[in-house]
């Protein structure tokens, strides 16, 4: 399962077990984008329930297909296929066209540390964490040469994609889950307004209130042995709440650990620090910054988090955490 490092505090969640102002908790889960997504909340009824769940993970599922970069499907031209066909331009729908366009200003917000365009890098990487063997230097440098954002050729007109580099491969890893969480939080606000809480993978979306309170999200602290401590709590409502976190997904060689968050200054793995959580309204601006963060270290971090008016929650290597809004 992919990381999960935002856990839902259950203090709130065990109280709304019972009716809680005329509805009831209800909870589904799904399997999309790689990971386990779990959608909570609290309806009238179990039909208004399945409308709500039907049409979250309807979309989520939809946008996982368009924007899988590992397989294709009948009828789709994914970003597998705009991969496949590197140097062409190939005819997508809006939602590819939207996700890329916010992933390419998140790449200039974050001053490149967020670059979707770096696919053949991270592909190294993920072979490298499949395998067991680091990349060769001399490959990390090749591959390093085939990233550059400005070669992402997006033409909303004509509904195309071109990667004008045709060594060139997308890979939106980083900014994917969060931008599909936020559209399927858009859908269900589109139907009667609820109470509820979308969690994909450390991704964590909350609507609304529980029990007339703010929603507590836990941050997992990454220090804890079994996974279930928390480092902090945040109260939220209306919020997107995104962890990047190196303590899943990583590869360890000669006793050396390496996360899935690759720095594209160097083309080796980031270990500045050990978890970076982005709260804000946005859910793919926030996807996006927890990868930024995480490849800052932290009195940096929470100084662009200041900048850029977001929060940011950071741990550092000793396990200490840093929160933007502490002065
Ligand atoms: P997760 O996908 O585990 O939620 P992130 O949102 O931080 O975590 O994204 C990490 C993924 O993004 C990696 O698995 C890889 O596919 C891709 N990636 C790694 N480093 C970068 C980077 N510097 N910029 C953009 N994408 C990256
Ligand atoms: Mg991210």
């Amino acid at each position: 399962m992919k990381k999960a490092c935002l856990l839902l505090l259950c203090a709130a969640l065990l109280l709304g077990l019972c009716a809680c102002g005329g509805t009831k908790e209800y909870t589904a889960e799904t399997y999309a984008f790689d990971t386990v997504i779990s959608l909570t909340a609290y309806c009238g009824s179990r039909e208004e329930f399945e409308t709500l769940r039907s049409a979250v993970f309807g979309r989520m599922q939809e946008l996982h297909k368009k924007f899988d970069i590992y397989n294709e499907y009948e009828g789709l031209n994914n970003l597998c296929t705009v991969n496949r066909l590197a140097g062409q331009a190939v005819p997508v729908d809006g939602d590819i066209l939207e996700l890329l366009a916010s992933a390419l200003q998140a790449e200039k917000l974050t001053g490149g540390r967020v670059n979707i365009a770096m696919g053949r890098l991270f592909g190294l990487w993920k072979e490298a964490r499949d395998t067991g063997v680091l990349p060769a230097e001399d490959a990390i440098r090749k591959a390093m040469l085939h990233g550059d954002p400005a070669d992402v050729l997006l033409d909303r007109e004509n509904g195309t994609v071109t990667l004008r580099d045709p060594e060139m491969a997308l890979d939106v890893g980083a900014v994917a889950k969060g931008w599909a969480a936020g559209q399927a939080v858009r859908a269900a606000d589109a139907l009667e307004r609820t109470n509820f809480v979308l969690s994909a993978g450390g991704n964590v979306v909350v609507r609304g209130l529980v029990k007339d309170r703010l929603w507590k999200v836990g941050i997992r602290d990454p220090l804890s042995q079994d996974g279930t401590g928390h480092a902090a709590v945040v109260e939220a409502t209306d919020m997107a709440l995104v962890t990047s976190g190196g303590y899943e997904r990583n590869l360890t060689v000669d006793g050396r650990t390496y996360c899935h968050i690759i720095d594209p200054q160097t083309g080796w793995p980031a270990d500045k620090v050990l978890s970076a959580t982005a709260v804000c309204e946005d859910s793919g601006r926030a996807d996006a910054l927890s990868t930024a963060l995480f490849l800052m270290d932290a009195e940096e971090g929470i100084a662009f988090a200041r900048e850029n008016g977001f929060r940011a929650i950071v741990i550092d290597r000793e396990g200490t955490v840093w929160d933007s809004e502490d002065r």
